[in-house]
C-alpha cells in the first residue's frame, strides 16, 4: 500500500542517521516532503541522494497536502522529514499524518533521534514520568507555565532557544531555587555539553562564559527531591 514514511533525521551530526532512513529516503519515497529544502538538501547531498525534494511546513497551504495525497494516490510512497529530529515532536508533520490516515492511506514511523530522548538519556534523571512542555510560548502564557513547571512535583522538559536560555533559568532560580536542573546544549555536536546544577549555578556557568549561552538546548527540570 502506498505508505507515507515519517523519518526521523539527524539533530546534529550527519552520521546519526538509521540505515531504513536512508533507504527510504534513497530508494523508496518517489518524493520527499520536509521543512526546510534547503537544510534537507545538505543532508540529501551528504549521502549522495537524488530523490526530489518538496517543502511542507507549518505554513504551508492545504494545497500542499493535496499535493502529497497525489503522490499516494498514484501508488507512490512518499516520505516526511523536518529538520532536525522526529517529525512531529515540537515541528510539523502531524496535520500530513492526520490527512494521509483519514485517506486511509498507511503511515509508517522511522524512527531515529530526537533531542528530547536525547537529553533525557543523558540526563542521569532516573525518573520515568515526565511532562514535555515543547517551547514554552515567547509571551502570553510563559510565566503561567514556568510557575506550573516550578510547583509540579513532575521532572519536566523544555525546549529552549539560545535567546530565552538565560531568561528561562532566571524564572527557575527564582520560582525553584533548589531544584537539580540539567541544561543539554549542542547535542552530537562540535560543542556538545550537559551543564547539571540548580538553575543559579548553571545560571553563573553562563554568565562567567557566555559560549556556553549558544546553540540548541533541552531543559530538564529534574522533580523535586522527595516528592
Ligand atoms: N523534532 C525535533 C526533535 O525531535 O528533536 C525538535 C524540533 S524543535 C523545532 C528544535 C528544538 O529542539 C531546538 O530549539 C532545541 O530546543 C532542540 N534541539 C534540537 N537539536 C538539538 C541539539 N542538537 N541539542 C540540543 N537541543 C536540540
Amino acid at each position: 500500500m502506498a505508505t507515507l514514511f515519517v523519518t526521523a533525521t539527524p539533530i546534529g551530526n550527519l552520521e546519526d542517521i538509521t540505515l531504513r532512513a536512508l533507504k527510504v529516503l534513497r530508494e523508496e519515497a518517489a518524493v520527499i516532503f520536509c521543512e526546510d529544502t534547503r537544510v534537507t538538501k545538505k543532508l540529501l547531498a551528504a549521502y549522495a541522494i537524488r530523490t526530489p525534494l518538496r517543502s511542507l511546513h507549518a505554513h504551508s497551504s492545504a494545497r500542499r497536502i493535496d499535493e502529497a495525497l497525489r503522490h499516494l494516490r498514484e501508488g507512490k510512497h512518499i516520505a516526511y522529514v523536518t529538520d532536525a529530529g522526529t517529525p512531529a515532536i515540537s515541528d510539523p508533520g502531524a496535520a500530513l499524518v492526520r490527512a494521509v490516515r483519514a485517506e486511509g492511506y498507511a503511515v509508517c514511523t522511522i524512527p531515529g533521534p530526537s533531542a528530547l530522548t536525547a537529553a533525557l538519556s543523558v540526563s542521569g534523571i532516573a525518573d520515568p514520568v515526565f511532562v514535555f512542555y515543547g517551547f514554552l510560548p515567547h509571551k502570553k502564557g510563559r510565566a503561567a507555565l514556568l510557575r506550573e513547571v516550578a510547583a509540579s512535583a513532575r521532572t519536566a522538559v523544555l525546549y529552549e532557544s539560545p535567546h530565552r536560555i538565560t531568561k528561562t533559568l532566571a524564572a527557575l532560580a527564582s520560582l525553584c531555587p533548589d531544584r537539580q536542573v540539567v541544561v543539554a546544549r549542542e547535542l552530537t555536536k562540535r560543542f556538545e555539553e550537559v551543564l547539571t546544577g540548580t538553575p543559579a549555578e548553571i545560571l553563573r556557568r553562563m554568565e562567567a562564559d557566555p559560549r556556553h549561552t549558544r546553540g540548541e538546548f533541552v531543559v530538564v527540570v529534574e522533580k523535586p527531591h522527595g516528592r
